[in-house]
């Protein structure tokens, strides 16, 4: 089970989390815990450590302050013995010691390597498992703090480390194991792993999920459950689309698509490992326990419905490379895409229409004016001789995308989305579908986005698709 970090960011929330572990170890006695860092507190170590980078000697101070007080709370409200509370305070006090030393050292460079970026960052869920562990304890579980680098051995690449699975799942067995059929709750870090010299590494922001997946996968379990602070995946984002509901099943690839663009659901990695083993992996409410939440289930499962989501990405931009001397020439394609790679920008969205006069993606609004000026470069002969007419931005654009692995084979399904947006006077700007047949993006103007949301998701579970 992995507990994310709205459900161990407050000593109420902890609480309620040691209640689930309680109840689900009397039905799985072979149970292992992993844990996210209290909520924000990721996002202030790295903040702590990159205004240290950029000459900043009083934020990295302050943030270790505030942590302290976040935690302190949490220790105060969740432990009524004082000597579990010290104990707790020793390790949890410990770490923004070290955030702090570290922060310090960072300060002096002048800069962040991946490397120290990965030290620092680790720290929270380094002392949110010892939150929940006292808690279990006082509850009368046999719980142990645990810190996945002693298992999860990955590769070198800091900030996005992938796992060696084999020995992983070696060490994980020889280490938790044992403990679990004994009814000890081993209480993980979520997020980390650490190289085969030692130094701590990070899978990647929301990578607890990840986590999870991971050792579900090297324990062979029979289930992964996700507890998160939402009833599983929904059917729209609940603030625009008041009806929208819980999905009891989704497919790998949907929830891939899904994942992709935009929905907040899981690390989109969590769920090969798991689902390749035939393990069960679910996603469950730490506030409302009761609900069955969202199964996901291989792609050779029957797929029932045929639309099943709709998301939407807001704040793109869209691109238009435009000239009647593209016609035919090769390499245009791949030499916006390498010059797009260089600004650093991440393409959300591509279509090329057959007569090759223009090629059309989109891109974060916050790097279009990055990607503009390296178009301009890499096209400046074009342009100058007029062969491409035209780099042109277009702001305010939101990609609405339509997810159900039934659409496969199913005809007609485009015509319908069309048409209800045609009812609802959505202009639709651009248009992808992938090879999968899994999902269909439209790009439509900001102000329509919630307009088209709607209208789609007006398909979904009725007859009409
Ligand atoms: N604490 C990490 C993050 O905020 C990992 C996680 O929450 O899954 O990215
Ligand atoms: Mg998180």
């Amino acid at each position: 089970m992995k507990f994310g970090g709205t459900s161990v960011g407050s000593a109420e929330a902890i609480a309620q989390s040691a209640e689930i572990v309680r109840a689900a170890q009397k039905e799985w006695p072979a149970l292992a815990v992993i844990v996210s860092a209290m909520s924000g507190v990721t996002d202030m170590l790295l903040k702590g450590a990159n205004t240290a980078a950029n000459g900043d000697s009083e934020t990295f101070r302050r943030l270790a302050r505030e942590l302290r007080a976040k935690h302190e709370n949490a220790i105060i409200g969740l432990l009524n013995s004082s000597a579990a509370q010290q104990a707790v305070r020793d390790h949890v006090f410990s770490y923004l010691d070290e955030f702090e030393n570290l922060c310090h050292a960072v300060n002096t460079l002048g800069e962040v390597s991946p490397r120290a970026a990965d030290a620092i960052s680790s720290l929270g869920e380094r002392m949110s498992i010892h939150l929940l562990t006292a808690r279990l304890q006082q509850m009368g579980l046999a719980a142990e703090a645990l810190e996945a680098s002693e298992f999860i051995l990955t590769d070198e690449l800091f900030g996005a480390a992938n796992p060696m699975m084999e020995k992983t799942a070696a060490h994980a067995e020889k280490r938790l194991r044992e403990k679990m059929n004994n009814g000890e709750v081993p209480v993980i870090t979520g997020f980390i792993g650490a190289t085969k010299s030692g130094a701590v590494t990070t899978l990647g922001r929301g990578g607890s999920d990840y986590s999870a997946g991971i050792l579900g996968a090297a324990l062979n379990a029979n289930a992964v459950w996700i507890w998160t602070d939402v009833n599983g995946v929904m059917t729209a984002d609940p603030r625009i689309i008041a009806e929208a509901q819980t999905l009891p099943e989704l497919s790998f690839r949907e929830i891939s698509e899904l994942a992709y663009y935009g929905a907040k659901v899981v690390h989109p990695k969590t769920i090969r490992p798991v689902i390749e083993r035939g393990i069960e992996l679910w996603i469950k409410n730490t506030f409302n326990p009761d609900h069955p939440g969202t199964r996901i289930v291989s792609d050779n499962h029957r797929i029932s419905g045929k639309i099943k989501a709709v998301t939407a990405i807001k704040g793109q931009s869209m691109m238009n490379i435009e000239g009647r001397g593209m016609l035919g020439v090769p390499g245009v394609a791949a030499r916006t895409f390498s010059a797009v790679a260089h600004a650093g920008a991440s393409v959300t969205l591509i279509t090329q229409a057959s007569s090759e006069q223009s090629i059309c993606f989109s891109v974060p609004s916050a790097l279009a004016a990055r990607v503009r000026s390296a178009l301009e470069e890499e096209f400046r002969l074009e342009l100058h001789r007029r062969d491409i007419d035209n780099i042109a931005v277009l702001d305010q654009v939101v990609i609405v995308t339509v997810v159900g692995a039934g659409m496969k084979h199913t005809p007609g399904i485009a015509g319908k989305i069309f048409s209800a947006l045609g009812n609802q006077n959505v202009n639709v700007i651009a248009i992808a579908q992938g090879s999968s047949e899994c999902s269909i993006s439209l790009i439509v103007d900001a102000n329509a986005a919630d307009a088209a949301v709607r209208a789609i998701h007006g398909l979904i579970g009725t007859n009409k698709t």
